[in-house]
């Protein structure tokens, strides 16, 4: 199994600094249930560090005005909060900072292409934007992966134009089938959309492979970088992806924020998605021009207080070393599933020899998943029970639904342990 990152680059985390990095999240010195808490459910939201939200309350005591617009003072520095948090952002996955779009999540980035593309196929965006116009005999590849969020806007994106939806499936552990991509990837093939993590079984994607297969063909690419931002080092350049959607809530940031990234060249030839203020160079009564990317993305007032919340975020976690976070989430992935996988009556998915992230799921036999997650709740340890919006993966898997535990960087070795003693006691609980 090949490790996520090259541990000789940085010093592994150690225990000690994981304590000292708990210690950043008040959050989890509140007891649950009784319980000390052990928060296993970061791959829906993460926890969010002190500097986080005392960065947002900073902003509105000191700084708070709308962006781009205003000639006084404060205008002026709420301003330079916001540009520079993108430059912060858009650093931290390796992009310029007029690639990166700010959006409420990864949800609305993913919208945003397809309604912008939709907008291309009316023909709005003129001949620069025709390469984003889809229509019939096109066809759109994703995955069987697919959290819904990069599946149904290309489902919609396919109806609204009359372009067919492929995809490449998963054998039934779940592991992609790579060698399908050469026979599923065509001259007829517009777009790949992909995650660079699986949200369900925290698999790592060999993003090259669909990269070069997308090349090939001259097919523009979309990464949902939503489960590897947060936990991986990720450099879009590196990866040479055309489009990646992440989510600020799951990277220690506030809720409401999350980003696009896009080449510049790519989003300043894009037809808008939503329009109004602040992204138009000239209007009049009949119709309005508009500025280059991001400003073009971003109507309306923006999310001031939740981007810089973001860059702090972003500087926290580069600061502890996205290297050493990812090799510590491997490490916990490792306890996790090897210890779930020795538990009798317990069946761990996904595929053995996977190089993952601190995620997994698993199916306590004879017992709810929603009953698990209560049990566990009762015990102050968050899980997520259901289909973590990832129906079609499930259905793949032969289940309707799993509990998942998912770490992230505050997470220790004793709360795996505690997880494990917990879910070992399920059956005999429920008396299975
Ligand atoms: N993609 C993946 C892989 C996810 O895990 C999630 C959220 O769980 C999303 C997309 C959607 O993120 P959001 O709800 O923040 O828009």
């Amino acid at each position: 199994m090949a490790s996520i990152t090259d541990p000789t680059l940085q010093k592994p985390l150690t225990s000690v600094e994981v304590a000292r990095i708990k210690a950043d999240f008040e959050i989890l010195e509140h007891p649950v249930a009784g319980n000390e808490l052990v928060y296993l459910d970061s791959g829906a939201t993460s926890q969010k560090p002190r500097c986080v939200y005392e960065a947002e309350q900073h902003y509105y005591e000191t700084a708070n005005a709308a962006v781009h617009r205003g000639a006084h003072t404060l205008a002026v520095e709420a301003t330079d909060i916001f540009e520079n948090a993108r430059a912060t952002v858009s650093a931290f996955i390796g992009a310029a900072p007029n690639e990166l779009v700010w959006t409420s999540n990864a949800t609305e980035a993913l919208n945003l292409l397809t309604y912008s593309f939709s907008n291309a196929s009316m023909g709005r965006g003129g001949e620069a934007a025709q390469r984003f116009a889809f229509g019939p005999g096109d066809e759109i590849l994703v995955t069987e992966l697919e959290h819904h969020a990069n599946l149904i806007p290309w489902q919609e994106l396919a109806f609204r134009t009359g372009a067919t939806l492929r995809y490449v499936p998963v054998d039934q552990d779940g592991a992609l089938r790579y060698e399908l991509l050469d026979d599923l990837v065509n001259e007829r093939t517009k777009l790949v959309a992909f995650t660079h993590v699986s949200n369900v079984l925290g698999t790592i994607t060999e993003v090259q492979r669909f990269v070069q297969a997308a090349r090939r063909v001259g097919a523009l690419t979309v990464l949902d970088g939503c489960q590897s931002v947060p936990h991986l080092p990720v450099d879009v350049k590196q990866l040479d992806v055309d489009f990646m959607a992440f989510s600020g809530h799951k990277m220690l940031g506030p809720t409401g924020i999350g980003g696009l990234y896009g080449k510049a060249e790519l989003l300043d030839a894009m037809p808008p998605f939503l329009t109004g203020g602040s992204m138009i160079t000239h209007v009049d009564m009949e119709r309005a021009e508009y500025l280059p990317a991001p400003q073009r993305f971003e109507a309306g007032t923006q999310r001031i207080a939740q981007v810089h919340g973001l860059a702090t975020a972003a500087s926290y976690l580069e600061e502890t070393g996205m290297q050493r976070i990812a090799q510590w989430e491997e490490h916990l992935g490792h306890l996790l599933y090897q210890g779930l996988s020795t538990l009798e009556g317990v069946r761990v998915f996904g595929p053995k020899d996977a190089t993952r992230i601190g995620t997994v799921p698993f199916e306590v036999i004879g017992v709810h998943p929603h009953d698990v997650g209560q049990y566990l709740d009762s015990r102050g340890i968050a899980v997520r029970v259901g289909h973590h919006c990832a129906q079609p993966l499930h259905r793949a898997l032969g289940v309707t639904a799993t509990t998942r535990a998912s770490t992230y960087l505050y997470n220790t070795e004793e709360d795996i342990s505690r997880l494990l003693e917990a879910v070992g006691s399920v059956r005999e609980y429920f008396g299975v």
